[in-house]
């Protein structure tokens, strides 16, 4: 499930990312743009729209 492949929106720098579920919720990782981290409370509601996204 957490292999899915999910296009996410930086809520910072504005690029979009794709990449596994998996892979955005591994703890340490960043925004290639701006390095924000994805542990973020606005990166994790970006993340969340993406899979919902991804589901539909
Ligand atoms: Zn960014």
């Amino acid at each position: 499930m957490d292999d899915k492949v999910i296009e996410v929106t930086c809520p910072k720098c504005g690029i979009r990312i794709k990449n596994t579920v998996s892979w955005f919720k591994k703890p340490g990782n960043c925004c290639p743009g701006c390095q924000l981290r994805f542990s973020t409370e606005r990166f994790k509601h970006s993340i969340e729209e993406a899979e919902k996204i991804a589901m539909a």
